[in-house]
């Protein structure tokens, strides 16, 4: 996967050290220039200073200049006076002014002067290498530090970008963090021109998807609303032919069972989107969840009795914020569940905790439980789980977790499915905030 943020470091990187490079190159290049004067400057110097010998004293003899320097004089085609290092033969061509010449193993820069009043020629030379290792001392001298500030340069690079990124950072988090069910705009603190672009598309495609929901929502309440009246006339229809012929075919007994199945088929969908957050901001008042919940559970009751279950209710009053219907769908269904997935003679308990600033409601029961890799998936829409031991799977559409969740998000309640505290079982939890 190619980053942004090591782009732009290695390209910033390099197009310093680039720039490093060409401003090396050049401060070579006038390092040199400037070596070149000086040291000519000092060869005529030098060759002032050689004019002026008198080469018959001993002094001449004892001109020490170094391995670096040297110099001859001569008159006519005798050499007059020479420094030690300085071949027998000229240095240079008899020609005044600067050049070069090869000998001892090095190049020279020399210069020739004729005295006139003298009439001698002084050639004086210099090695060449000299002026190198100055422009080479001066270059690398400021070229250095910043050869070893690289890594440095790099990091500070590195901290810029990255602060330079954070927005970036911010948004796909805000992204990552937004719900499965959460379509609202995503909003930047940190704004920036470039991302405010981006953050107006990704808005622009969520208003469009949120318009697409709210079709499908409305076609399916509309849809389950519309087959709710022939519905109920089939219902009565049913139960009249029942008083007339034999209800013991198993025909009419599974014709029974289609129909009540739709029935809560059409139940569920309509309670799914009946609950909006419209609606939530309207109906929505002081409840007691522990009131409410023994409320629930009073009028499943005959349910549990019918399989012999024990159910124990546990908690104190405890009061939120709720729209009291989707609330009540929300417990019915828990219960609901509860009562259907346990076995005949099996255990529910429920209770209400008061938790400080939240408040658990929590179902569970001593039945089959539900299977890790399931349990994030119960909650999806018309999702069921297989029955492993090829048992009748109990009736239902794989809407009621669905609602449940549902139902909490509009509380701004967190819904957690755990194993049960029996030694089998599943326990929802549904986390409220208390009413401040
Ligand atoms: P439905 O009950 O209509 O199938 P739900 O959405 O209420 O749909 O549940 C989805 C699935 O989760 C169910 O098919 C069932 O397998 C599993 N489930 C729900 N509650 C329980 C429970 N208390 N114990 C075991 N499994 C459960």
């Amino acid at each position: 996967m190619r980053s942004i943020r090591l782009f732009l470091i290695s390209s910033i990187l390099a197009t310093l050290i680039l720039f490093n490079f060409v401003a090396a190159l050049q401060g070579y290049q006038s390092s040199m220039r400037e070596a070149d004067t000086l040291f000519d400057n000092q060869m005529l110097d030098l060759a002032r200073l050689v004019s002026n010998l008198d080469v018959s004293s001993a002094s001449s003899k004892d001109l020490r200049l170094g391995n670096n320097l040297s110099f001859q004089i001569w008159n006519e085609s005798r050499l007059i006076a020479a420094s030690h290092n300085a071949p027998v033969e000229p240095l240079q061509s008899f020609v005044p002014g600067f050049e070069y010449a090869n000998f001892d193993g090095y190049r020279w820069r020399t210069f020739t002067r004729y005295e006139v009043p003298l009439d001698r020629w002084v050639i004086v030379a210099e090695r060449t290498d000299l002026r190198f290792v100055l422009a080479e001392n001066v270059v690398l001298q400021s070229i250095l530090p910043l050869l070893l500030g690289i890594p440095i340069v790099g990091l500070l690079i590195w901290i810029i970008v990255s602060h330079g990124l954070r927005p970036l950072q911010q948004l796909s988090s805000a992204l990552r963090n937004k719900g499965a069910n959460d379509l609202s705009p995503i909003l930047s603190a940190d704004s920036r021109i470039e991302l405010d672009q981006v953050i107006e598309s990704i808005n622009g495609f969520i208003q469009r998807l949120d318009r697409v929901m709210e079709r499908e929502k409305r076609f399916s309440a509309d849809a389950a609303h519309e087959l709710r009246t022939p519905m109920s006339a089939l219902k009565v229809q049913l139960h009249n032919l029942s008083e007339e012929i034999d209800t013991k075919h198993e025909s009419f007994h599974q014709l029974q069972e289609g129909v009540d199945r739709m029935q809560h088929l059409i139940e569920q969908l309509l309670s799914l989107y009946r609950a909006t957050p419209e609606q939530f901001a309207k109906n929505c008042e002081t409840i007691d969840l522990y009131g409410i919940t023994q409320d629930q559970l009073a009028s499943l009751y005959p349910s549990f009795e019918e399989k012999e279950q024990s159910i124990e209710l546990i908690g104190d009053s405890i009061e939120i914020e709720a729209d009291k219907f989707a609330l009540e769908t929300l417990i019915s269904n828990l219960l609901g569940n509860a009562n259907k997935y346990t076995q005949r003679g099996g255990n529910i308990v429920v209770s209400v905790e008061d938790l400080g600033s939240e408040v658990c409601l929590r179902v569970e029961d001593n039945g089959p439980g539900i299977a890790d890799a399931e349990k994030s998936r119960v909650f999806d829409r018309f999702y069921r789980v297989d029955s492993n031991d090829g048992a009748a799977r109990a009736p239902g559409c794989g809407l009621g977790l669905t609602i449940v969740s549902h139902v909490a998000d509009l509380h701004q309640a967190r819904v957690e499915v755990k194993d049960s505290s029996f030694a089998s079982g599943s326990a929802f939890c549904i986390y409220f905030k208390k009413k401040s």
